[in-house]
């Protein structure tokens, strides 16, 4: 058996970075070993410098751990990042240029013009902007970022049914409070209640999905020139975004077509048997109200998305509902995979 891979997680005494502890816990071929926070935790033991808010212990060979500085250094290869947005842009900058390999689930690299943006099952030839990355920034170390977590349900949906030729999609979010951070969403305006807005999430869905669902040829990112119009709402639901899609096809493609395309979609990740892929990514659900957040969202590890309700739209083509989750799928297990998969592409050599 190989040794495990020692790896780093900045900002970990976060929520996400809470999460990156929990999802890499047994990992098989990582070793978390490093923390990294501000200098309000830094120097002290991961225990004390942390609020840990997740189902389940804090897992005992992290607690121990000392708080880095959230500087290059003695940090492992390859860090993972959950740091907060005001501070990331400079921070991961600082660690791919010392030579590290930064997965980040932050926002601040992902629409940049040599920066995959990936979800490993849609667009895995988008590791092909690495070497661009490193050769346009002279950087020895390189980052990859996962999606926002709702562009993520979306886009392993469209992707099992691009082949059918998409012209245009309006999503509906039903998002998860579990998104909003810790304390988030205050419980005077979330109980019993929707709140019809989350700053700049639309516009992520709608930019994000197109670059996912692009190419990348000639050195450049061409985003899929299919018309994305997210709505984006905020709901009393602890983890698991729902979101209805109506899509309009450029083929002609019926029900079958499209429930035979979910259920036996499968992708790099699959064929390489990464640890943290799921087996079949995308399961469609034959009840007629599933799927639902609290009965579906932990299955398969939190890492398939959910598909149900296909039927015909009047508008558009066809319309569906997807369930995916969104600490998991849509944060720490998302940039896992990223990980596993560029180890796989061997661009950890
Ligand atoms: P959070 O709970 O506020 O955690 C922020 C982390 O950043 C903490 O570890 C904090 O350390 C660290 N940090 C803050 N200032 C720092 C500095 N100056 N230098 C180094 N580290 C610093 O935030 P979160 O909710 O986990 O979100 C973290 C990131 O994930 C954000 O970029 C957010 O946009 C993104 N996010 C993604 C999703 C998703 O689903 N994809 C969901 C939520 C958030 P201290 O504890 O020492 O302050």
């Amino acid at each position: 058996m190989q040794p495990k891979m020692e790896v780093g997680v900045l900002g970990a005494t976060g929520m996400v970075g809470q999460h990156f502890v929990k999802f890499l816990n047994g990992h098989p071929w990582f070793d978390l070993k490093w923390v990294g926070a501000s200098d309000r935790s830094s120097g002290k033991a991961y225990r004390d410098a942390t609020s840990w808010r997740l189902e389940g212990a804090m897992p005992a060979g992290v607690a121990g751990l000392k708080v880095e500085d959230s500087k290059p250094g003695n940090a492992p290869k390859l860090v993972f990042s959950a740091m907060d947005a005001s501070v990331a842009t400079e921070i991961e900058r600082a660690f791919a240029e010392a030579g590290h390999i930064v997965v980040s689930n932050s926002r601040n690299h992902r629409m940049e013009p040599d920066v995959p943006l990936l979800v490993p099952e849609v667009n895995p030839d988008h590791l092909k902007s690495i070497p661009l990355q490193q050769k346009n920034r002279g950087w020895k170390g390189q980052i990859a970022t996962n999606p926002n977590c709702s562009t993520v349900v979306l886009t392993l949906a469209l992707g099992a049914i691009k082949q059918f030729g998409i012209n245009r999609t309006v999503v509906t979010t039903m998002q998860a409070i579990s998104g909003a951070g810790y304390p988030g969403v205050a419980s005077m305006d979330i109980n019993a209640n929707v709140i019809p807005f989350i700053g700049n999430e639309e516009e992520k869905m709608e930019t994000e999905t197109q670059k996912i669902l692009g190419d990348f040829v000639d050195g450049a990112f061409r985003p899929h020139p299919m018309k994305v119009s997210a709505h984006c709402n905020r709901v009393p639901v602890v983890d698991g975004h729902t979101e209805t899609v109506s899509v309009e096809f450029s083929n002609k493609v019926t029900a079958a077509d499209l429930i035979n395309a979910f259920n036996s979609y499968r992708s790099v990740p699959q064929e390489r048997n990464l640890p943290s892929a799921p087996k079949q990514p995308v399961i469609y659900m034959e009840e007629p109200n599933r799927p639902q957040p609290r009965r579906d969202v932990e299955r398969e590890r939190g890492m398939a998305v959910f598909v149900g309700r296909l039927r015909p739209c009047p508008v558009f083509d066809w319309k569906f509902i997807c369930l995916g989750h969104n600490t998991v799928r849509g944060a720490a297990g998302a940039a896992v995979l990223n990980a596993e998969l560029m180890i796989s592409e061997g661009l950890f050599d």
